[in-house]
This record gives structure tokens, C-alpha cells and sequence, in this order.
């Protein structure tokens, strides 16, 4: 019998945390924070808090009562990938479960590290680097491999669990990139061998997008037709986009140099991912851009670009209008920088839609506007799956069992109603679950 237990991201779109257990064998999927929490309370500074703060503000997924019936039975943490939403509490978490190790690829275990390194806290579980193609022994009875997956950020994978009563397969984050910008497409091969196919738990974030997610090449083309043909001879041009994006933010910096602008990319959390995707030999971008994390290089850089205002393109952290970012202090002159009229703001992102976030968006861009900069919005393409991406992946997996997770109920029952007109049933092999409930299949 396999048991799901879902400890967090069933009742809302975040704190991602399953646990899936094969007798007394446990291994835990993913331990993450809840972003928008983390951005509403902290200014994405929950990484200091304690375990006990992160509880009570809803950050983290509340693992209290699994972890005391089943605590001792957890034989691996295993995150998928290196965003916050599914790696971020395990530098709080991780220690409570004492002599499991954390298993990751390569890039998301980069990333970890630079998190503890810049708060200055150490994790003593074991730290396992697996790449993408691999499969590694966890307990007598569960083997993982990690299966190469398309996303948002770098090395990213859908986890099989094998165990004795067939496979698990967890995609929690993926979409189905065949245009790549950096990596290369998801391995269908490897998704094709797996078989039998127990359970499939599989991220809903976009499932209510009647379509397939277009591919991060569509980005290329509109970045393109934005830097390169429009009026910015003599202005700044600054892009905003995720930090954890580095394919994109690669993209960007070879942009600069076709536009014969100097790159500078300003923002520490922007300097910590590049960093660990530098460590893993999957980028140079260093040797192609001045990458400023810390606040006195910043200031010293942004004094030089406003001297020459054509001759750089600024990459800078704060798309979602966080006040902490660079872009909201430097528009709310925080930081010693004035923009000039025709300036140019390009927000390479969307707004993730929380009332925190559409809050401060709405704020930076009036600020913007006041100020008289050209602004550019929702220059992106999503990296999660739409409805129809998630019916191939169905049909290339024939799951036994389906539960949706990462949405809350109204995209959950979204992938219900997809798997019902696929043919299966509710309660019997598709299956709602919420933060806390857990399901057996015999
Ligand atoms: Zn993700």
C-alpha cells in the first residue's frame, strides 16, 4: 500500500510539502515556503526566521502532528527545484528530520547553500547532489530518479518514486518547453519507461488555461522587438524579471551586447542564483555582466549609468514590485538614482496574482509613470502547464491514480474536471485532497 500524505500546497498555492510512504519507508517531496506570506510579512526576509515565527505566520507548511507519528520513518528530503515555493524551509525544517539526507540536482542544491550561506545557517542533514537521469537507492524498498523536466529555472525534475507497488511520480512544477532558451526539452523518453504508473501528483497552478504553454523562445522574440526596435537610443533601458529565471537573465545579457550596452545586473537574490547556476558550470554570465548583490556596489553602479544612461541595460530584482527590491528603491529614490523622462521599465514577468503583489505592482508603476518612463509589461510566457499540457502528460504516464496538487481547491477541481472527462472517477482514482488529509491506495 502507498500512502500520499499531503502536508502542504493542497489548500493553497504554496508551502509545497508530500510526503509518500511505502510501509515504514517515508520520503518527503518537496518543503517550501508560502511566497506570498513571506512577502506580506517579512519582505522576503522569512530565511531569518525562526522555525516557531515561521509556524505562526503561515509560512511553512505545518508538519507538526506528521512529523510526530511519522517523523522517524523519513528516510530523504527530496526537492524538485530551486524555487522558494519547494525549497525554502528546508534550511528551518530539514534538521528535524535527523539523518535524512536532502537530495537534489546539482543547480537546486547551489542554491540551498547560497541561502544558508547568506543567513549564516547550516543545515547538518546530508546534502546529495543527483542529476537529472540518475536514480539513487534512499531505503530497501524506494529507489528515486530524477526525470529531466522544463521550467522557470535550471534543472528542474519530475521525481519517481519506485517502490514495490509501482511508481510515483511527482511533477510538482514543469511545462512542456520544445524551444528551450538554455537545457534542453523535457525527457518524454524517460517519462514513457516509467511503468506501471501507481499515482501521478502534479502541479495545477496553470491547469485553467485552456491551451499548452508556450515555449520561453516567445520571450526571445518579444524582448526583441522591445529592445531592439523601439526609440531608446539615449535612455536607460532596465529589465525586471525573476532571479531565479537565469536562463532568461542569460538571454537578456546577450541581448545587451547586440544592443552594445554594458549589462549590469543588480540585486542580491539575483547574484545568489547566478552564483550557484556558476558553480554548476551552467552559465558564464559573470564573464559577460557586472553582477552587483550587495548595496554599495549597487549605488556605485547606478551613479555610473545615470551618466550614461545609453550605454547600459540594467537587469535589476523587484517584478512584482517588492519594496525591498532594487527597482522599487530606486523609483522611490531610496537608492541615489533619478529616471528620465522616456526612460524605459520592462517588466519581463507577470503579476503573481495575490492582493499583496498586484498592490505593490500597481504602487511602482504609478511612481514609474509620474516619473515619465516608458513602461513594458508582461513581457513572459509561463513556466508552468496549461490544461492541455497536462492531458498529454496524462496520456503519456496512464496513471493509475491522479491527485492535483499546488492550487488551491478551484484549480484542484480544475484537474478533476480534466481527469473525469479523461475517464476517471472522483473518490476512486482521482482524488481532492487538503493540507493535512492523506490517502491510501491499496
Ligand atoms: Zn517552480
Amino acid at each position: 500500500m502507498i500512502t500520499i500524505h499531503a502536508i502542504g500546497g493542497y489548500s493553497q498555492i504554496g508551502k509545497n510539502m508530500t510526503a509518500v510512504q511505502w510501509k515504514d519507508e517515508i520520503v518527503i517531496l518537496d518543503c517550501g515556503f508560502w511566497m506570498e506570506k513571506v512577502i506580506s510579512f517579512e519582505n522576503g526576509s522569512a530565511s531569518e526566521l525562526e522555525l516557531s515565527e515561521l509556524y505562526r505566520l503561515g509560512i511553512v507548511a505545518d508538519d507538526k502532528e506528521f512529523r510526530r507519528k511519522y517523523g522517524n520513518m523519513v528516510k530523504a528530503i527530496i526537492p524538485s527545484h530551486a524555487h522558494l515555493d519547494h525549497v525554502g524551509a528546508i534550511p528551518a525544517m530539514a534538521s528535524n528530520y535527523r539523518g535524512a539526507p536532502v537530495i537534489g540536482t546539482p543547480f537546486t542544491i547551489e542554491v540551498l547553500n547560497s541561502l544558508m550561506k547568506d543567513k549564516g545557517k547550516k543545515i547538518k542533514n546530508k546534502l546529495v547532489k543527483l542529476n537529472a537521469g540518475s536514480s539513487y537507492q534512499v531505503s530497501k524498498n524506494i529507489l528515486v530518479e530524477f526525470v529531466y523536466a522544463t521550467h522557470s529555472t535550471l534543472q528542474t525534475v519530475m521525481i519517481a518514486l519506485h517502490t514495490p507497488d509501482g511508481i510515483v511520480l511527482y511533477a510538482n512544477d514543469w511545462k512542456f518547453d520544445e524551444y528551450p532558451s538554455l537545457g534542453r526539452r523535457t525527457d518524454y523518453d524517460a517519462l514513457r519507461k516509467l511503468t506501471p504508473v501507481k499515482v501521478l501528483i502534479s502541479d495545477t497552478t496553470r491547469i485553467g488555461r485552456e491551451s499548452k504553454t508556450h515555449s520561453e523562445s516567445i520571450v526571445k522574440d518579444m524582448l526583441r522587438d522591445v529592445l531592439l526596435w523601439t526609440e531608446n537610443k539615449e535612455n536607460l533601458v532596465l529589465i525586471t524579471t525573476y532571479a531565479s529565471h537565469i536562463a532568461r537573465v542569460n538571454m537578456i545579457v546577450d541581448f545587451a551586447h547586440e544592443m552594445k550596452r554594458q549589462p549590469l545586473v543588480l540585486g542580491r537574490s539575483l547574484a545568489n542564483y547566478i552564483d550557484a547556476a556558476e558553480n554548476c558550470g551552467l552559465v558564464d554570465i559573470s564573464g559577460k555582466a557586472k553582477v552587483c548583490g550587495w548595496k554599495h556596489q549597487i549605488v556605485k553602479e547606478l551613479k555610473r549609468a545615470m551618466k550614461n544612461r545609453g550605454n547600459y541595460l540594467l537587469i535589476v530584482t523587484g517584478n512584482q514590485g517588492e519594496p525591498n527590491a532594487v527597482l522599487s528603491r530606486m523609483a522611490t529614490h531610496e537608492f541615489p538614482f533619478e529616471f528620465r523622462k522616456d526612460d524605459q521599465v520592462i517588466f519581463c514577468s507577470e503579476v503573481i496574482p495575490a492582493p499583496i503583489n498586484m498592490a505593490n505592482r500597481a504602487y511602482i508603476e504609478k511612481n514609474l509613470k509620474n516619473q515619465s518612463v516608458r513602461i513594458f509589461k508582461d513581457i513572459h510566457v509561463s513556466g508552468h502547464a496549461s490544461r492541455e499540457d497536462h492531458r498529454d502528460l496524462i496520456n503519456i504516464l496512464k496513471p493509475k491514480h491522479y491527485v492535483p496538487t499546488h492550487g488551491g481547491i478551484n484549480k484542484i477541481a480544475k484537474a478533476v474536471e480534466l481527469a473525469m472527462e479523461m475517464g476517471y472517477d472522483l473518490g476512486k482514482n482521482v482524488h481532492i485532497l487538503q493540507d493535512g488529509q492523506k490517502l491510501e491506495i491499496k
